[in-house]
């Protein structure tokens, strides 16, 4: 699913990218369904449920769990 070019010196547009989104109200958790290892995700920062959900974000960013935006 994941593809790369080589041309890194120029900025990638933002795309919609499938993500899990933590359901506490008091995090900001969320990660890259192309990153998670289960299907169905604890956060990882709260243990809460994850839905499903679209972020518009850089497609390429290494990291795959986020906190703070
Ligand atoms: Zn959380």
């Amino acid at each position: 699913m994941a593809y790369y070019n080589n041309r890194r010196e120029e900025p990638l547009p933002n795309e919609d990218i499938q993500t899990w989104e933590c359901t506490s109200e008091n995090c900001n958790g969320w990660m890259r369904k192309a990153f998670a290892a289960v299907e169905t995700p604890n956060c990882p920062f709260c243990g809460s449920l994850m839905a499903s959900g679209i972020r518009h974000t850089h497609p390429l960013k290494n990291n795959s769990l986020h906190n703070k935006e």
